[in-house]
């Protein structure tokens, strides 16, 4: 399984956390259900918004991409996203890896050279790939970059594609001049993507826009870029692949680290039976249902199984845009001011569904954590908790009630049939469920009041609660898993990664039960005064 790769030019915000968060979940409720899974991500370090930047700031690409993989690398953790490997695209294995599938394809007669004419500077003295240009779109008349139509209709740009280029270095209106350059013949794919793309699983906004593509017409894809920053073209000086090429053949690459740490097998995933997931954002749907599976196809390897596209962040209200500052960075914004990763888990997953469009905003998230997180499912557990130090200090005699058994029952078979549509919500929205009824039950058999006239009766409501709390422990363990480290301690019986079987089996009558501390703080007005403010500023700060 594989995560869309971060882009190492800049730090983790939360547009990130739309695919890595629930992509997280989902390999840890496989592993909680027997699978077997090795979960792959990489820093994409190669294209032309690194070297732009690079020199821009008068440093060198490795430079940046050294900086902001070091980032990811240590981020990931603090937000409880754990890879089997985090990886490299610049990694000796990817490179190589790169050569061989495109030498493959040649072979297979996938890859052809053409000549072409394209932007190329005087001044700078270079050809002006991707974003080394700037002009109009020629779908829509507003100003783009090379690469794609950032301001307008947000369509990728081929090269030679841009109407009115100048150089984005020095502002010089390029020449046209004849260069050679590789295409992978897409349009020979067509057949095989009809007939495949019906049957891939995942979301349907993943299969729908790529079979539209198919129905609007294939065209072949040019696979190089004259630049020096990036997978070298054997043989031509002047060539690297285009980013597109190498940044997802980076899953196989760090599949490979994996493989040379470990003693692992990647081609059990990559050639063999293993099946193939990949979690990506809403806008490469293109790259992984077109270019990737064909590029697989005709290079002899297996194709991906499932594509689970998300749906698009906003923040505020607006969409997600770093230049016009409605941004979440997850570290300087959200964890470096002490607030809560589990919190921030449970509202990308719980906001709405998987492919709607998801809107971080300061307000609904204090009201998701005071009332979801503090109210219900906090309140459940340390009232149950607290109750059993109190009176029984140990985990007291009694016998689950059927009633009580069967919404554990019915809450993992929601938590199932969620997994199996990629629906994160129904899952965080199955486990609230839970610790509401949690506190229905405990409201309902006053136990506090059973302790001095039926003292077995008490025990008996206690054993249930404790009960019901172990089965969240285990049910929630992929959403809120630094909390749940918490409710094992607190349990005396530390289960981490039990299967989610667990959640059915019986306590052992006796363990002792430490006085437990709340699990989730209660967001003050003041804080969220502070936080609105930060947010407000930024926008403000980006539009002046
Ligand atoms: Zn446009
Ligand atoms: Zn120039």
């Amino acid at each position: 399984m594989t995560c869309g790769l971060p882009y190492v030019n800049g730090p983790a915000h939360i547009a990130h956390l739309r695919t890595y968060v629930p992509a997280d979940i989902f390999v840890r409720f496989l592993r909680k259900m027997g699978q077997d899974v090795v979960f792959i991500c990489s820093s994409d370090t190669h294209g032309t918004p690194i070297t732009v930047k690079a020199e821009a700031e008068g440093v060198t690409p490795l430079d940046i991409v050294e900086e902001y993989h070091r980032h990811f690398l240590e981020f990931f953790p603090k937000m409880g996203i754990h890879f089997t490997n985090y990886g490299s695209t610049d990694h000796p294995f990817n490179h190589n890896r790169t050569i061989q599938i495109v030498e493959a394809l040649k072979e297979n007669g996938h890859v052809y050279a053409k000549n072409l004419k394209l932007p190329y500077c005087p001044n700078c003295d270079r050809f002006l790939p991707d974003r080394y240009q700037r002009g109009t779109c020629p779908h829509c008349g507003a100003s783009a970059r090379g690469d794609e139509c950032d301001q307008g209709c947000g369509r990728y740009l081929e090269p030679g594609e841009l109407m009115d280029p100048r150089c984005s270095i020095c502002g010089t209106k390029p020449e046209m001049k004849e260069t050679r350059h590789y295409f992978l013949k897409l349009t020979a794919f067509e057949d095989f993507l009809r007939e495949y793309l019906p049957s891939l699983d995942g979301t349907d906004i993943a299969r729908n826009y790529a079979l539209q593509w198919v129905e609007g017409g294939l065209k072949d894809w040019n696979i190089t870029r004259n630049l020096d920053w990036g997978v070298k073209v054997p043989g031509e000086e002047e060539l690297v692949y285009y980013v597109w090429v190498d940044a997802p053949i980076g899953y196989i690459g760090s599949t490979e680290e994996w493989a040379e740490r470990t003693g692992g097998d990647w081609e059990y995933y990559w050639k063999g039976p293993g099946a193939l997931i990949h979690f990506i954002g809403p806008g490469i749907i293109y790259h992984h249902c077109l270019f990737w599976p064909s590029m697989l196809k005709g290079a002899g390897y297996s194709v991906p199984d499932a594509v689970i596209a998300s749906g698009t962040m906003k923040v505020e209200g607006h969409v997600f845009s770093k230049s016009r500052g409605y941004v979440i960075w997850v570290e300087e914004d959200y964890l470096d001011k002490g607030l809560d990763p589990d919190a921030l888990r449970y509202y990308i997953v719980s906001y709405t569904g998987h492919t709607r469009d998801l809107d971080f905003a300061w307000q609904p998230y204090t009201e998701k954590v005071n009332k979801e997180l503090v109210g219900t499912l906090g309140n459940f557990l340390y009232r149950t908790l607290l109750f059993a130090n109190r009176n029984y200090k140990a985990v007291p005699e009694g016998k689950v009630e059927p009633e009580v058994r069967e919404e554990v029952e019915k809450t993992i078979e929601t938590i199932r049939d969620g997994l199996d549509e990629y629906e994160f919500k129904k899952i965080a929205d199955a486990i609230i469920g839970l610790a509401a009824y949690g506190n229905r039950y405990l409201q309902s058999r006053e136990p506090w009041k059973l302790t001095k006239t039926e003292s077995e009766k008490a025990a008996g409501v206690i054993h249930n609660c404790l009960w019901l709390t172990k089965a969240l422990a285990v049910l929630m363990e992929p959403l809120l898993p630094f909390k749940v480290e918490a409710i094992w301690e607190q349990l005396g019986t530390p289960r981490k990664d039990a299967p989610l079987t667990e959640a059915l089996e019986p306590l052992e009558i006796g363990t002792p039960i430490a006085k437990p501390t709340p699990l989730f703080e209660q967001i003050s007005d003041e804080t969220l005064a502070e936080l609105s403010e930060m947010a407000s500023k930024r926008i403000e700060e980006a539009s002046g």
